[in-house]
């Protein structure tokens, strides 16, 4: 956590325990030392999560999910892990608002929740009746009015005045873009739409033209302390309230999108407010679902802010599916010139990625010409090369094959032969569960388990292993020993919290500890142990000498390879 302190953080988690903040979601039972309940993190059927008091941990011994009490909360929340501390805090007595953006003045958003007030009542007098009646026109009923916090912007009405008469200082006024330098409103003449950050807070507007002809359908509000475009995601609040198990999230790029879908019972969507998609983004939607779908404006900008978002999200393993909307419409025109059903048709037929591409490639083809069947092919085996769920290598292989009328054996040998060229490897894969758990990564993980339950273990660990094969436990490893250096003690709930703002090495850490691996050891085990790691840099250095010892010709530095070599193994029992 950048900027709030550990101890801080700590502090708030002996407050909040674990067994009290878990019993508020989940029904609890004791038995014997622990406590049990049905884990909300699967479908399970029989109580599989062990809750412990004294270790301030709780554990799935079914599906493994695993941590302490914020991340429990976040998981459960669909929130961030800073936005858990931040909740429960608030639930022991302590505010963290200030704490958060020492920049951002509180005062920011209480002049944005006015607005919005000052904006809505407009709406609802009687000088706004025409809005009413285009939105109205517009199918947008009172009921989405109210939920969206929709308003009016009306020339004879200043909000700037209206502010000012509530001591708020003009320059701030400017500064969060409501007022402009002469100290007259922004936005004038215009259904106004709140924009609202993570938590729901409004911090910016969106204001439409409405019964006028303006050159800008749209004015919108500029960004300031507590408005940054790349960070929003329109309608996450709502969106994750509605969010269940399993759920996807439809992600688009207008606000107006996301008003219309809910206008027919589709609560699940956000919207990216026409930026293109960030690793901010995707961080947050990493934690609401895992089922992610693309449903883009049906034009041009819109197919290229796909292919943008699909090698985004292909970077962080995450496979979306994808939706495009035919006439160039986008998802607001096309529900209401389409109707819901084919909308929902739509979503519920969104294609796959390989799909997606596939179809893109048959583009300025004659797939009737043997010479463009061909290319199409070869194009499509590449793409297909850089998939790794064999499943659907295997469907599209026989897609292909069947399509086309070429043998599978043809396409499949074509196709491991690019899977060799691709040399590029893919940018970080931040997932340890899936690397093969080969003799060193089982030793790895048993030292780690150690080090968490005895301190005699870190000490052994840090002078005797020279080099652990996995990066992630390396860094965790070092980031164990430096944390008992620095605290003195191991306490894996406060661990958790210090590894918080490192997601990998949060992921590896619980994935370890959800191994569920024995508790009691003997020295010689951990001997055996640290024996095993330290064999791989050893291996790797006389793999690396035999090579070199080939290419070496004069007999004197073939000697003294082979004396390194002998060095190496000698040292081995
Ligand atoms: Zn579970």
């Amino acid at each position: 956590m950048s900027y709030i302190n550990n101890e801080l953080i700590n502090e708030i988690r002996k407050k909040n325990d674990i067994v009290e903040v878990i019993s508020k979601y989940v029904e609890l039972t004791k038995r014997g030392k622990n406590y049990f309940g049905v884990c909300p993190f699967h479908d399970d059927h029989s109580p599989s999560m062990s809750v412990s008091k004294e270790k301030q941990i709780y554990t799935c011994f079914s599906c493994g999910k695993t941590g302490n009490v914020f991340t429990f909360v976040s998981d459960y929340e669909h929130i961030s892990y800073i936005e858990a501390v931040r909740l429960l805090a608030e639930k022991v007595g302590y505010n963290l608002g200030n704490i958060k953006n020492k920049k951002t003045n509180n005062q920011d958003y209480e002049i944005y929740e006015n607005s919005v007030k000052f904006y809505q009542n407009n709406l609802y007098s009687s000088l706004g009746k025409n809005a009413i009646e285009y939105l109205q026109k517009r199918q947008i009923d009172k009921d989405t009015i109210k939920k969206f916090g929709i308003g009016l912007s009306i020339a004879k009405i200043s909000l700037t005045d209206y502010l000012i008469g509530k001591k708020y200082n003009l320059d701030n006024l400017i500064k969060l873009g409501l007022t402009n330098e002469k100290a007259n409103d922004i936005f004038v003449n215009r259904i106004m739409f709140p924009i609202y950050d993570l938590n729901g807070n409004p911090v910016a507007f969106s204001g439409r033209i409405y019964n006028t002809h303006d050159n800008s359908k749209y004015v919108n509000s500029k960004e300031s302390d507590i408005f940054k475009k790349g960070k929003i995601l329109y309608n996450y609040h709502l969106a994750r309230s509605y969010l269940k198990k399993n759920d996807s999230i439809i992600i688009m790029e207008g606000f107006m999108d996301v008003i219309r879908a809910s206008t027919v019972g589709i609560d699940n969507c956000i919207a990216t407010m026409g930026t293109a998609l960030t690793k901010e983004h995707i961080d947050i939607l990493k934690k609401m679902s895992d089922n992610i779908i693309l449903c883009f404006d049906g034009d041009e900008a819109g197919a290229k802010a796909t292919n943008l978002a699909i090698s985004l999200l292909e970077e962080y393993n995450i496979s979306p599916k994808i939706v495009r909307l035919e006439d160039n419409l986008d998802p607001d025109e096309y529900i209401l010139t389409k109707g819901k059903d084919a909308f929902l048709n739509k979503i519920n037929n969104a294609i796959n990625v390989i799909d997606y591409k596939m179809e893109l490639l048959k583009n300025n083809r004659n797939l009737n010409d043997v010479e463009d069947i061909s290319q199409y092919i070869g194009s499509s085996l590449k793409e297909l090369a850089k998939i790794d769920d064999d499943i659907v290598v295997e469907l599209t292989l026989k897609k292909l094959a069947t399509n086309y009328d070429i043998a599978y054996q043809t396409l499949y040998d074509k196709l491991i032969k690019y899977k060799n060229d691709n040399v590029k490897p893919k940018i970080k894969k931040i997932k340890p569960q899936k690397e093969p758990v080969d003799k060193y990564q089982k030793a790895s993980e048993y030292l780690i388990n150690y080090m968490l339950i005895d301190e005699h273990v870190i000490n052994m660990v840090e002078n005797k292993v020279i080099y652990f094969p996995n990066d992630n436990i390396r860094y965790l490893a070092n980031e164990i020993i430096y944390y008992y250096h620095k605290y003195g003690v191991i306490i894996l709930a406060d661990l958790i919290s210090y590894l918080a703002n490192n997601e990998p090495l949060l992921t590896t850490l619980r994935q370890i500890m959800s191994l569920h691996l024995k508790e009691n050891y003997t020295e010689e085990e951990i001997e055996d142990y640290i024996y095993v790691v330290n064999e791989y840099p050893k291996n790797m250095r006389v793999n690396e000498l035999n090579i070199k010892l080939k290419k070496e010709e004069n007999p004197l530095e073939q000697a003294k390879i082979l004396k390194e070599i002998m060095e190496i193994r000698g040292v081995k029992k």
